[in-house]
């Protein structure tokens, strides 16, 4: 089953983000800091006709992070290949994409962290020295060569940090964490797709959107998809407040943007283990998801909020969640 409220992307998502993702600095809304710092990076690279070093992008799912890869790549005028961890299961398969860059192209891993050692140690020379060593022959006549790549930049994407091992991130000149979006800054995103989509919508309909998108332009642009076929089939189109909120309600978005699995996932905490703490595998089995989903996919969130805590023996419900859930906290 596709989750609304989850920020990874999925199959409608695809199609439609091709047309709404913005093309350049100037449109990709909030990460400001981020955005000032790449810019001048960009700049300075371009005068000195150099590619920009490599680039990781870390933070959850739906935050901008291909987008970004993209935009730097249409900002240095270079060309784009994508491709991610898992789709690279073999150090060949990584050194064919390499062997095929033209120079100053922006190489973007989506899922970096999950490339195989054996992969990942092909991409140390290349990102270092712009080189692969390749194997040729077997045995006692195998003798290794190397060959010279284009100079090229790195993007490398991932839910965490954490996840890499030292020496790959080590190789990255600019790491940036990408943060969950403000209101105001969400709502700037609802508006500028509804306009890609042709809707209309008011000012209110877009903040009412924004606040529950759990931070998350990507979750922000799905609900709007959602709103408007409730405005397009019950009012004729245009979005209002009260079409959002009813439409909200009905797609059973809380006011905080929580879905029915936040909800399962905090009732079990505090049901279950009396707010816990609970370690994580325990209640990923007490709720059946899966432990690394709760972790990249609805725990930021909840931890953004407030509602859980982790600590060294595991996470817990803090008082504001006994509160959004209206659930008398014993003492
Ligand atoms: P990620 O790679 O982090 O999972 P994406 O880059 O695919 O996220 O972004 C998800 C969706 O959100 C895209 O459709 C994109 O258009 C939109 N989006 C992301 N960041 C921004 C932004 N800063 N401004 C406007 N739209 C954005």
């Amino acid at each position: 089953e596709e989750r609304l409220m989850s920020g990874e992307s999925s199959i409608e998502d695809q199609g439609l983000e091709q047309s709404i993702r913005p093309a350049d600095l100037d449109h990709y809304i909030g990460q400001t800091e981020i955005k000032e710092n790449l810019q001048i990076f960009i700049q300075a690279a371009k005068e000195r006709q150099e590619p920009l070093d490599h680039v990781l992008l870390y933070g959850p799912p739906g935050l901008g992070k291909t987008t970004l890869a993209m935009i730097i790549a249409n900002e240095m005028g270079a060309g784009i290949r994508m491709t991610s961890g898992p789709a690279l299961e073999r150090p060949g398969d990584l050194a064919a994409v390499l062997s095929s860059l033209e120079p100053g192209d922006v190489l973007f891993i989506d899922e970096i962290h999950r490339l195989s050692r054996n992969v990942e140690e092909v991409l140390y020379p290349a990102m270092e020295d712009f080189c692969m060593d390749i194997v040729i022959g077997k045995d006692e006549t195998a003798h290794s060569i190397r060959l010279n790549l284009p100079p090229f930049t790195l993007v490398g994407a991932t839910t965490r940090a954490g996840y890499l091992s030292p020496p790959l991130r080590d190789r990255f000149g600019v790491v940036n964490r990408l943060q969950f979006y403000r209101t105001d800054e969400l709502a700037q995103i609802v508006r500028r797709t509804a306009a890609v989509l042709h809707v209309a919508i008011d000012q209110e309909a877009s903040f009412e959107i924004a606040r529950r998108s759990r931070g998350t332009p990507r979750i922000a642009n799905r609900l709007l998809r959602r709103i408007r076929d409730f405005a397009q089939v019950e009012t004729g189109g245009a979005i209002a407040c009260d079409i959002a909120r009813r439409g909200l309600t009905r797609l059973h978005v809380d006011e905080a943007g929580l879905d029915r699995v936040d909800h399962q996932l905090l009732e079990g905490m505090i049901r279950k283990f009396g707010g816990g703490p609970v370690g994580l595998d325990t209640l990923a089995a007490a709720i059946g998801e899966e432990r690394h989903t709760i972790e990249d996919v609805y725990e930021p969130y909840l931890m953004q909020l407030g509602f859980i805590q982790r600590t060294p023996r595991g996470r817990v419900a803090t008082s504001l969640a006994y509160t959004h859930l209206h659930i008398a906290k014993e003492s």
